[in-house]
């Protein structure tokens, strides 16, 4: 789990919690171990909002 800073939640506007998480209903393609890398989002610790990393 990595804490993310400078991120700001559009739910609650904290910043001091914010997480990387991955999208699991994203797959961006199989590593070379056959295994899926998804794609990344953030998650808020304070509300429990996913949103996306290009905001
Ligand atoms: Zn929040």
């Amino acid at each position: 789990m990595t804490l993310i800073k400078g991120k700001k939640c559009p739910k609650c506007s904290k910043t001091d919690r914010i997480i990387e998480a991955e999208d699991k209903t994203k797959i961006l393609y199989y590593n070379m171990q056959g295994s899926p890398v998804y794609k990344k989002q953030y998650k808020c610790g304070n509300c429990g909002h996913y949103f996306p990393t290009e905001t």
